[in-house]
């Protein structure tokens, strides 16, 4: 699935069970951190600019950390810098597998045979240990579906919150966003609000 379908899914579940803003920040970084060892993409789009060819991405992406010792050293290093380590740690572990199983969900490729496995037992193994061949194209509609809903989830909640996504990034811009989407969600309540009651039969007299 992309990244930021994960990033939005991560915060959700984040928002929702942590209980100060920087153990959000890191039980949402957990989320996406598996896409780290995507990051040979850009090794190999300097390589590229430079006239030699590399596979970093093909070679390392899905495999060096969508694993499961992956998982425990990405939540075991987060918890250092957590309030609540423990909480931490569980949660991290929950939105990191959660990423693997919407990789294996919805992460092919063009073609129907270009499917990723997930390789749990990295890198010490090679052996993908899930394969769904079910699993549909990245940019396939159910991906586009699934982000959508994110979003609006993300969106709405986040102005319900006074505090957003951007927030995991950057406080300072999440302060100049989350007003604008706090004024947002107001606005559309009493929208709401004023349309129910013109509907209501004692309204309508
Ligand atoms: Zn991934």
């Amino acid at each position: 699935m992309s990244p930021e379908a994960h990033l939005f899914a991560s915060w959700l579940i984040a928002a929702g069970t942590t209980r100060n803003q920087r153990d959000l920040r890191l039980v949402t970084l957990a989320g996406i951190a598996p896409d780290l060892d995507g990051l040979g993409i850009v090794a190999d789009g300097l390589n590229a600019l430079a006239g030699r060819e590399t596979f970093f991405y093909h070679d390392y992406h899905h495999y060096l950390l969508h694993w499961v010792f992956g998982a425990v050293a990405v939540a075991g290093f987060l918890a250092l810098f957590a309030r609540e380590r423990w909480r931490v740690a569980l949660l991290a572990l929950i939105v990191f597998h959660l990423h693997l199983l919407c990789d294996l969900a919805g992460s092919r490729g063009p073609s129907p045979v270009d499917l990723w496995p997930i390789h749990y037992l990295g890198p010490f193994s090679r052996e993908p240990v899930w394969l769904w061949t079910g699993q549909w194209q990245l940019d396939g509609w159910q991906n586009r579906v699934i982000g959508v809903c994110l979003l609006a989830a993300v969106l709405w909640i986040g102005a319900g919150r006074g505090e957003t996504v951007v927030g995991v990034f950057s406080r300072r811009l999440d302060a100049i966003v989350a007003p604008v989407l706090v004024r947002w969600r107001a606005a559309s309540s009493r929208v709401l609000s004023q349309t129910t009651v013109r509907d209501m039969p004692h309204a309508r007299k």
